[in-house]
């Protein structure tokens, strides 16, 4: 690929950029300028931008992509569409109305692997996205339980659709908003916090108040916080006492990246939301519930109460359903517990001298390696751009640097993009 576009100028990255601020949203997009990247190209954990320079992802297309880009999974799923001459498979969005022999496919294969850790969740709903996913959740718990209160936790991220804000915690997403936002009461806790603590929050509702407790297993945005031993398993059985439910947000940490499918199994989960890693690259979300508890839903009468154009879309179900039933046979959970470990390992020994990292800590794939600094991971993230690593900021105010590959990536290319990020950042 040429670093000069079509009419001759350099600095294709800059140029394109520039195009884009001309026509995008200013909210929109990250602008990396200094230096500025504009992808163009993937395969697997490699990436390369329209100027041709090469980079690793680390970040696995912010957790979407489990088995990498252009996967063998993602291809094959492709191919009928292309190469099935006069009559390629169906493509269409329609919803609740007709539905396809993928999507059929996609859910029974999506059950049978969640059953195995968590034999109650059988029923599901598909979406596009994972804040959709989670607002299929936030819905089915107030139809449930008629009530509509909601217990979160500081740092916690599950979206920024008007549905799901008022469970999301970072203030500055929903300032501008909050006069439109629904008048619920929502009450938000320390991650981790004690017993006690959540006992004294149910009182502060009253009785009769809470639909639910929405917790993420292992928190992605808020900098990788991890549960202690027993944490979700309380949260659950505090929330059932109650007559709350208890609503897993797995979008980031599900299908592998923590270590497991699921987490459902170790609290009792009533809801489970899943989405980035279950498209493996197309948009496609679900929330995955026992059969009780998604029973509040009424029976369709001819019109589905929640739908959307595209829930379900067969190309989408495809994709997915090839993409689960690789993470299966290649036993990615496996390998990204042993992985993860051997990350931190490997991490803590090399960045032990560090001054400036305060702690690595992680689960499965899913790593954060954490400033004393604000904005040191923000910092980080463009010292590594430069030096061709993909890995994102997170956390309180920039100061963790997240490291999500897929689940399949090259662990020779995995440990040569360690090595490189301990010498850049250190
Ligand atoms: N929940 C969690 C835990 C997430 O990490 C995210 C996205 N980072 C979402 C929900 C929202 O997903 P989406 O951006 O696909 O709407």
């Amino acid at each position: 690929m040429s670093a000069f576009d079509s009419a001759g100028n350099r600095d294709l990255n800059a140029n394109f950029l520039k195009r884009l601020i001309d026509v995008e949203c200013r909210d929109a997009t990250y602008r990396a300028l200094n230096p500025s990247l504009v992808f163009s190209r993937a395969k697997g954990s490699r990436l390369w931008d329209v100027e041709g320079r090469e980079y690793i992802d680390l970040c696995a297309g912010f957790g979407a992509l489990p088995l990498g880009h252009n996967s063998q999974a993602f291809i094959s799923a492709m191919s009928p569409y292309t190469q099935s001459g006069e009559y390629p498979p169906i493509e269409h969005g329609m919803g609740d109305v007709y539905p396809s022999v993928q999507k059929v496919e996609l859910l029974e294969t999506l059950l049978r692997l969640c059953k195995r850790q968590a034999p109650n969740l059988s029923r599901i709903s598909l979406a596009l996205t994972g804040s959709q996913a989670v607002e299929i959740a936030v819905k089915t718990a107030i139809l449930k339980t008629s009530r509509v209160g909601f217990i979160s936790f500081d740092f916690s991220y599950h979206g920024v659709d008007l549905g799901v804000l008022p469970v999301t915690w970072r203030s500055d997403f929903k300032a501008p908003f909050k006069d439109f936002l629904p008048k619920s009461p929502t009450l938000s806790l320390p991650y981790n916090c004690s017993k006690e603590d959540l006992e004294q929050a149910f009182t502060t509702f009253g009785p009769n108040k809470v639909a639910a407790v929405i917790v993420e297993p292992i928190q992605g945005r808020g900098g990788v916080q991890i549960p202690r031993d027993g944490w979700l398993y309380m949260l659950g059985e505090v929330a059932h006492r109650h007559g709350a439910l208890l609503i897993l947000d797995e979008v980031f940490v599900g299908l592998g990246r923590a270590g497991g499918l699921t987490s459902a199994d170790s609290c009792d989960a009533d809801l489970i939301c899943l989405g980035k890693a279950l498209g493996g690259g197309m948009p496609l979300s679900a929330c995955v519930g026992k059969e009780e508890v998604m029973n509040a839903w009424p029976e369709s009468a001819g019109e589905a109460i929640h739908t959307g154009t595209f829930f379900g879309h067969p190309l989408s179900c495809s994709v997915a359903h090839q993409t689960l039933l690789a993470i299966e046979s290649e036993d990615l959970v496996t390998r990204s517990q042993v992985l993860g470990k051997e990350i931190l390992a490997y991490l803590q020994e090399r960045l032990r001298p560090s001054k400036e990292v305060k702690e690595i800590r992680g689960q499965g794939l899913m790593i954060a390696i954490e400033g004393h600094a604000d904005l040191w991971g923000a910092k980080k993230m463009d010292v590594l751009r430069k030096g061709g690593i993909i890995a994102l900021a997170c956390g309180d105010n920039g100061r963790g640097l997240q490291l999500s590959p897929a689940l399949n990536i090259e662990r020779d290319l995995l440990f040569y993009a360690l090595d490189k990020i301990c010498s850049l950042i250190s």
